[in-house]
């Protein structure tokens, strides 16, 4: 008996519908489905064989397992798993009964095949060193604890995914504006993806589990992204559903596609939604116009201008009173230069008026305004 050997292609069930395939793929197919079910009937009851190899000088069991192949890479994947559910847990960002829920696959192979620059970014994002202020205020104690764009206090990491700035609310949008339309490129289920839009729009203001029709097919799905929360969706980490709502639906539409990659771009495009807020905000608080100044520095000024513009006449010595005999339009119309002059006089003015011979201390001198100047932060 003469035996040919050809290649089948395996787990062709997860692209075409099952009567798209040759005898030889089905048969190849029910074959997996069987090993599964085996396995997992093995490993229940502990009917299994031993990992030990007879002759084995050497084996290294990670929490129980065998490390075969690549020791260092197979102890560095053990260690980073037992810090990361660690960290997780310990921040209140994804419990640990939750950590296995997320699709760890893709957000390694996502921040594995992105620039470097990007992955640093996105470490810096969940692990909060994202150089927001909060944080920046411990390097410079002038910096002020607050969001450069909506002014909201603190200003931590969590920050740039929830921010209601109205010009960033808009990119916001538009971002997600472009995670819906990739979605309808991949031909994804119109009902998850009408989803998944009204879910980021919402920006936390409902669960997605309220978005479901009633005995919708992605209500587990919306159940686990409700307890995994919104900044664990806007920086990637998607529940593994998402891997299995995909796959049942490839398979009912008999659709040409693969779900992990489809995850792996949901994941990345999800990431540069977060990512474009924090571009955005730093836009505002470095990049400079041609006064020197960026946009933050310059509304900052303008509201001090309109501060001191209420200033009370009586309150300053007379000499220094025809500082306020202006046209209000004029300060508000004039260059950047020539307002911060007039705050410097201003706010000179007023420590004049309140100096007591001796008595300036510290704390007035600080009242006088400093040169600002920015480094990624706002100060004053
Ligand atoms: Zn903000």
């Amino acid at each position: 008996m003469k035996c040919h050997f050809y290649h089948v292609h395996g787990h062709l069930d997860q692209f075409l519908a099952l009567d798209q395939l040759t005898p030889a793929e089905r048969l190849n197919c029910a074959c997996d489905k069987l090993a599964g079910l085996a396995l997992d009937d093995s490993l229940s009851s502990g009917d299994v064989i031993s990992r030990l190899l007879p002759g084995e000088d050497l084996v290294v069991l990670l929490d129980g397992s065998k490390a075969t192949g690549d020791l260092e890479r197979t102890i560095t994947r053990s260690w980073g798993d037992k810090q990361a559910r660690w960290h997780y847990h310990k921040h209140n960002i994804i419990p640990a009964h939750l950590f296995d829920s997320v699709y760890w696959d893709g957000v390694e192979k996502v921040l594995g095949g992105c620039s470097e620059m990007f992955s640093v970014w996105a470490s810096k994002q969940v692990s909060g060193f994202n150089g927001n202020n909060h944080l920046q205020r411990y390097i410079d104690g002038r910096t002020v604890d607050e969001c450069p764009n909506c002014g909201c206090r603190p200003e931590r990491s969590t920050h740039m995914i929830y921010c209601r700035d109205p010009a960033r609310s808009e990119v916001y949008s538009s971002s997600v504006d472009k995670l819906v339309t990739w979605l309808a490129g991949q031909n994804t289920d119109p009902e998850l993806t009408a989803l998944l839009s009204a879910y980021l729009r919402g920006r936390g203001d409902h669960s997605m589990l309220s978005l479901c029709r009633p005995y919708s097919r992605y209500c587990q799905l919306a159940d686990m992204v409700d307890n995994l929360g919104l900044r664990n969706l806007l920086e990637g980490r998607i529940p593994r559903l998402f891997y299995d709502c995909r796959l049942a639906d490839i398979q009912r539409r008999g659709l040409r596609k693969h779900a992990g990659h489809w995850c792996n771009g949901l994941i990345l495009r999800l990431l540069q939604i977060t990512h474009r807020q924090w571009t955005f905000r730093c836009g505002t608080v470095h990049l400079r116009g041609p006064d020197g100044l960026t946009s933050s520095q310059r509304d900052r000024l303008a509201q001090r201008c309109e501060d001191l513009l209420w200033t009370d006449p009586s309150t300053l010595l007379e000499d220094d009173r025809y500082l306020l005999a202006l046209d209000f339009e004029d300060i508000g119309a004039a260059p950047s230069d020539t307002r911060q002059a007039w705050i410097s006089e201003m706010e000179a003015a007023r420590c004049a008026a309140t100096y007591v011979p001796g008595s300036l201390d510290e704390d007035m001198t600080d009242d006088l305004p400093v040169p600002i100047d920015s480094e990624g932060s706002i100060r004053f």
